[in-house]
């Protein structure tokens, strides 16, 4: 078989797996599906949806199932939890001229990953494997070869390229020997998700920051699986701090009251604890190799940027890789992938991730000041606040990938 005849095999069924996927199904390109889990991963990470992203999800005709089965928001809150004074309101409503979808949208990464799934299943030449695990990864000058092991045994699949969507630890990264340079943060972020509509407090917006230099939190709302709506608290947490303390009832329920008093106990449906990271292989693209998502970046959750870059890269990929394959483009043209993503990620990922939290949990009374103050007047000008968004929302990340392009 000619190596542009064998199937492209994507080691991760994760959303960036799923849709790197989709999206070379769609160009009748052979592809193969391989993730570890029985299931799709249901824990509560990614939601917030951003224009760029959403842009992207409508080439894939997915977007009006993404907005269906998320909630819209145009705001997000900045707050100073100590005094509960508001310090900013930011409007992606601003960008009503730079994009077609001028608002985030709420859309568990779940949802997400199913919707590409069930699309994905349409095409005869598509095929993803649950219970499947990639443990090896070799290739040569024409095609790669992984070991895929299941509970029958572990066999070897052979294909023509190789993405590795299969997360921070990623084992695709490990295998090539690439490094991952960066830091992991010494505290854990936590998540308590609760029905309890914390709306009734923030009313008119469901992304809200409280920076605090103790106890900051972010506040979101989620549509959940039944569309009744959840909230997600995310804080951090002292390194001294085991799981069994953090998820202790009494805990959870003075974490909760700290942050949001009410009357009665609060009913809370998840607790989850993430290690925070702030990485980025050293190469995105090993021969026919490829790394997207997180096993090739990966950074703090305020700001909700790893996910939308991750959906950013499978789409700049398979796009490469169609080229290729369908004799338009050379080889050669695949290193852009590296050239091109890597500094993006660190330009407007890892750079506007490790400020959001910096910001969250100032210390320094003269530089929460500084800060709020500077946040309140870029809102207060529309030029300022218009700019904001165009970085916070990575249409401008976009947008200087396609400036580059020759
Ligand atoms: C609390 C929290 C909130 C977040 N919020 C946001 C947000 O609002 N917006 C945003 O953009 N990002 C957000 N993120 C980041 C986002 O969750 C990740 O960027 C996203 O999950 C990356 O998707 P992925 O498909 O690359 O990796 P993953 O979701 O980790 O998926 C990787 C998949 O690969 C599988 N796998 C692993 N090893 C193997 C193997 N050897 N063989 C086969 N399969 C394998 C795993 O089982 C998994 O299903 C958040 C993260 C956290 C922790």
């Amino acid at each position: 078989m000619a190596s542009t005849e064998l199937p492209i095999l994507i080691a991760g069924g994760g959303p960036v797996g799923v849709i790197a996927a989709l999206a070379l199904a769609r160009q009748g390109l052979p592809v193969r599906v391989f993730e570890a889990d029985g299931k799709v991963n249901e824990s509560p990470r990614a939601a917030t949806t951003h224009a760029a992203t959403l842009e992207m999800l409508e080439e894939l005709g997915l977007v009006d199932d993404v907005i269906r089965r998320g909630l819209i928001e145009p705001l997000f809150r900045t707050w100073d939890r100590s005094t509960g004074r508001l310090v900013a309101e930011f409007d992606f409503g601003i960008l009503k001229n730079d994009t077609r979808y001028p608002c985030a949208v709420q859309c568990e990464q779940h949802k997400l990953a199913r919707l590409a799934l069930e699309r994905l299943r349409t095409f005869p030449q598509a095929a993803v494997e649950f219970s499947a695990r990639v443990v090896a990864v070799s290739q040569s000058s024409d095609a790669v070869e992984i070991s895929v092991q299941t509970a029958e045994g572990t066999r070897p699949v052979k294909g023509s390229y190789l993405i590795g969507a299969d997360g921070g630890r990623s084992t695709v990264r490990k295998a090539l020997g690439i490094g991952f340079d960066g830091y992991t943060h010494p505290e854990r972020f936590l998540i308590l998700t609760t029905p309890f509509d914390i709306g009734t407090r923030f009313p008119g917006c469901t992304r809200n920051y409280l920076s605090d230099p103790h106890d900051w939190c972010a506040l979101f709302k989620v549509s959940g699986d039944d569309g009744n709506g959840l909230w997600r608290v995310l804080s951090t947490t002292r390194l001294e701090q085991t799981e069994a303390e953090l998820f202790a009832d009494e805990a959870v329920e003075r974490r909760l009251q700290t942050f949001i008093p009410k009357h009665g106990r609060y009913e809370v449906v998840h607790r989850n604890l993430y290690n925070v990271h702030q990485r980025v292989a050293a190469s995105f693209r090993q021969g026919r190799v490829f790394l997207a998502g997180d096993a090739a970046h990966v950074n703090n959750p305020l700001g909700g940027l790893g996910l939308n870059f991750g959906i950013h890269d499978a789409m700049e990929l398979s796009g490469l890789l169609g080229r290729v394959i369908r004799g338009e483009g050379s080889e050669d043209s695949l290193d852009r992938y590296d050239r091109y993503r890597r500094p993006l990620n660190i330009e407007f990922v890892q750079q506007q991730t490790i400020a959001n939290k910096k910001r969250m949990e100032e210390k320094d009374p003269a530089a929460r000041a500084r800060n709020f103050a500077e946040l309140a007047a870029t809102a207060a000008d529309p030029a300022a606040h218009r700019a904001y968004l165009m970085r916070a929302s990575l249409l401008d990340s976009v947008r200087k990938r396609r400036a580059a392009e020759v």
